[in-house]
This record gives C-alpha cells, sequence and structure tokens, in this order.
C-alpha cells in the first residue's frame, strides 16, 4: 500500500497504540494550558466529532454481520451454554460492581458537609425513563427502523433472532435449506471481513480524533474542573480500579488466566472507550482484540461483545452507587441501610437499560434517584447536586465506559476459555 512509502510513513510505520497515547497526553496538556480556548475548541471539535462519526458509521453494520455469523456459527446446542453463561457472568459482575461503587461511597461519603439549600438551587425537571417501556422496547416492531436509526438494542434482538434461525437452517434435514443457509452464511461472513478491513482504516485516524477529544474535554473543564466534586471523582475512579483489579483480575485467575496479559490485550479498546465513552463506538476495536490478539472465536466474542456492550455496564453500575451517595450527602440526607439496598437492585437493572453512547448513564442516574425517592425537580436541592455531577459527567464518563468495555472483554475472555473456544497460541503471544 502507498501509505508504506509515502510521505507520511513515519506516521503509519510507528506503533498504533503509542500514538494514541500521544494523542491523549497532548490532548490533555493543549487542554490544561488553553484554557476556554473557544476558537481553538472549534477548531479541534470537528476532528473529534469525525473519529466518533466514523466509529458510529461502522457500529451497525458490525453488529449485525458479526452477530449474525457469531450467532450463526455455534451449533443450536452450544448457543444456549454460551449464552447462559455469559448472561451469568454479566449479571454477577454488576452486582460485583454497585457493592463496590456503595462500599467507596460509604468509605469517602462524597459530598458530605454540603448541605445544598433547594431555594436557590438551580436544576431543570427531568423524566426518567420507566423500565417495562425500556425492556420492552428491545423488541423491535420494524427492525430496519431500529437499523435505520441505529437503536443498538433492537438491532441485537434481531440479529439474535435471524443468527439463531440461520444456525438452524445451517443444519436443516432438507439439501435445499442447507445450502440456501450456507450461501446466506458466507455472505454474512465476507460482510464481516470487508467490515473489518475499515474498522482497521478508522484506527489509523484515532490519535488525531482522540487528540482533538481530549483537548476539548481539558479545554473546557481545566485541571480546577476536580474542584468540589474531587472526592465524587476519586471515588469512582478507586472503585473503577478496584473493580479491574479484584474482580476482573481475580475471576481471570480463577479460571486460570493472567490477568497481566488481558490487561495488556485490552488496552486499546480501554483506550479508546475512555477518549469516545461509548462502549457501542467501541465495539469494532474490542472486535478486533478478542480475534487478533485473543485468539477468541467469532462464534463466542460475536455474540458476547455486542450483548455486553449494551446489557453490561459495571463502570457505569459504579458509578450510579457513588452518584447516589453523592447526591443524598450533598443535599444532607445520608442514604439509610434500606435506601442502599434499594440502590443495589435499581443500578444493576438501570445499568441493563443504559445504552453503549455517551452520556447514557446520567440519565439513567434518574431512575436510580427516583427509586429511593431524590426526585428531580425543578429547584430541588437534589437537582442541584445532580446538576453538579453533571456538570464534571464527561469526566466520570470516561472511566466507566472503559470498565463496561473492560467487563465485557472479561466476561468474554473467560466464557472462550470455558468453552475451548480460544485459541492459547494466540493469547500466549
Ligand atoms: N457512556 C457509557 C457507555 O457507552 C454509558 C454511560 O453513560 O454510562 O458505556
Amino acid at each position: 500500500m502507498s501509505e508504506k512509502n509515502g510521505i507520511l510513513s513515519w506516521y503509519f510505520r510507528s506503533n498504533l497504540l503509542l500514538r494514541i497515547l500521544l494523542g491523549l497526553i497532548l490532548g490533555a496538556v493543549a487542554g490544561v494550558i488553553f484554557q476556554d480556548a473557544t476558537k481553538a475548541i472549534s477548531f479541534f471539535s470537528p476532528f473529534g466529532d469525525l473519529f466518533v462519526r466514523l466509529l458510529k458509521m461502522i457500529v451497525q453494520p458490525v453488529i449485525i454481520f458479526t452477530l449474525i455469523v457469531g450467532t450463526a456459527s455455534i451449533a443450536p446446542s452450544r448457543l444456549g451454554k454460551v449464552g447462559v453463561k455469559i448472561i451469568v457472568f454479566y449479571l454477577c459482575t454488576s452486582l460485583f460492581a454497585i457493592i463496590v461503587g456503595l462500599l467507596f461511597g460509604n468509605l469517602i461519603q462524597p459530598g458530605t458537609g454540603m448541605e445544598i439549600a433547594g431555594a436557590d438551587a438551580a436544576g431543570k425537571s427531568l423524566k426518567s425513563p420507566s423500565l417495562i417501556p425500556t425492556l420492552l422496547a428491545i423488541v423491535p416492531t420494524n427492525p430496519f427502523e431500529a437499523f435505520a436509526k441505529g437503536d443498538v438494542l433492537p438491532t441485537i434482538c434481531f440479529s439474535i433472532f435471524f443468527g439463531i434461525s440461520l444456525a438452524f437452517c445451517r443444519e436443516h434435514a432438507e439439501q435445499r435449506v442447507r445450502a440456501a443457509a450456507d450461501v446466506t452464511y458466507k455472505f454474512f461472513e465476507g460482510a464481516a471481513e470487508v467490515i473489518f478491513k475499515v474498522v482497521g482504516w478508522i484506527m489509523q485516524y484515532a490519535p488525531i480524533g482522540v487528540f482533538a477529544l481530549i483537548f476539548v474535554v481539558f479545554s473546557k473543564h481545566g485541571a480546577g474542573a476536580f474542584g468540589p466534586l474531587a472526592s465524587v471523582t476519586l471515588a469512582v475512579y478507586l472503585g473503577l480500579i478496584c473493580q479491574l483489579i479484584l474482580v476482573y483480575g481475580g475471576l481471570l485467575l480463577l479460571f486460570g488466566l493472567s490477568p497481566m496479559k488481558f490487561y495488556k490485550k485490552v488496552r486499546s479498546p480501554m483506550l479508546t472507550a475512555f477518549v469516545t465513552r461509548s462502549s457501542g463506538g467501541t465495539l469494532p476495536i474490542s472486535m478486533e482484540v478478542a480475534e487478533k490478539e485473543m485468539g477468541i472465536t467469532r462464534g463466542v466474542y460475536g455474540f458476547t461483545l455486542p450483548l455486553g456492550s449494551t446489557i453490561n455496564m459495571d463502570g457505569t453500575t459504579i458509578y450510579l452507587g457513588v452518584c447516589a451517595i453523592f447526591i443524598a450527602n450533598a443535599i444532607g440526607a445520608p442514604l439509610t441501610f434500606s435506601q442502599q439496598g434499594v440502590v443495589i437492585l435499581t443500578a444493576v437493572l438501570a445499568s441493563i437499560g443504559t445504552a453503549g453512547v455517551p452520556g447514557a448513564g446520567a440519565i439513567m442516574l434518574l431512575m436510580v434517584l427516583d427509586s429511593i425517592g431524590l426526585k428531580v425537580e425543578a429547584g430541588s436541592a437534589v437537582a442541584a447536586a445532580y446538576a453538579m455531577v453533571f456538570g464534571i459527567d464527561a469526566i466520570l464518563d470516561m472511566g466507566r465506559t472503559s470498565m463496561n468495555v473492560v467487563g465485557d472483554m472479561a466476561g468474554t475472555t473467560i466464557v472462550a476459555k470455558l468453552e475451548n473456544e480460544m485459541d492459547m497460541e494466540v493469547w500466549n503471544k
């Protein structure tokens, strides 16, 4: 390819991950130096937006093609096993996550002593999404509408139905049906290969996109953005680190996999999630790593990763726990033991319903607050406290999205190992 010899050859030859890291560091440093630089922000924003758009462009095709190939390539009897295992794993880690979130919230007690008053509190009245319609909306009334609108959960739902049906047809008693199903399978397999080629190209743009995205966040919020919210940020990030090291590390060890190897391999999806703040957007990168660096078969990751990117949000769950404690403390009404029990339940459910897009968790926080009687109403103290965490949502979203993605990768790795769907040579490389 010409890129190997052209004037940009130094760019394409250098290590991609290093380039992305450099973009991240330079973006943060430049953002802190150029505070509120409106002109620079509007100059760089489009470069960041372009990266997010490029990732979003491929999300739907990646999900549809890989999920269909993924589910169709597992014999019907095995699909059930992978499905049950991954769902159990995702639920258990989400449960650990909310406990970790509440633990660090209780230890650090963010917001204590703030005593925000309701009178001069500035907040908007926001509606929390209700649970049943959210769950029902997973089944699309028109799959093509869901594809076109980019609704990930309904797209996953339809693709799974299609893939399972294809798997059955591939084992059909009639030769005519089997032959037709094989052609369909080959088509989607080819389409998946093609779309991954596009992913590789988009990754070459990542360092530039990363620089722009990070610059904008730091220029707007600056180092001082942490200010009064330092403790909530600290609690969320400590919780995330605990989840990463103790929960995932422990589980990987339990199943005979090296956590260090895992951490090394998940660096690029982690970083991509960190800067894009979208699990859905990171999906193509996670899939590539699962296949190329972890040696996991498409049959497993093609099913578990898209599913995880929408229903398994461990980072978001930690964030929900810490923020519920922060808001309750900030208004001078610390959560009782039983209120924390309710948070455990609603935060896990809310995380399942959280879309893998930037800021989605902040909306789900409304659902959790509502469940413990903290209503975000105009002018209320709750609204003011909510507005505070909302103000630094970008910073919290970066960390929680990273952990959302790592959680999916951990589940996928462990299930692949259990199912013997992992090329250990590739994993050990
Ligand atoms: N941004 C997160 C994600 O894509 C969701 C959230 O806002 O918590 O995973």
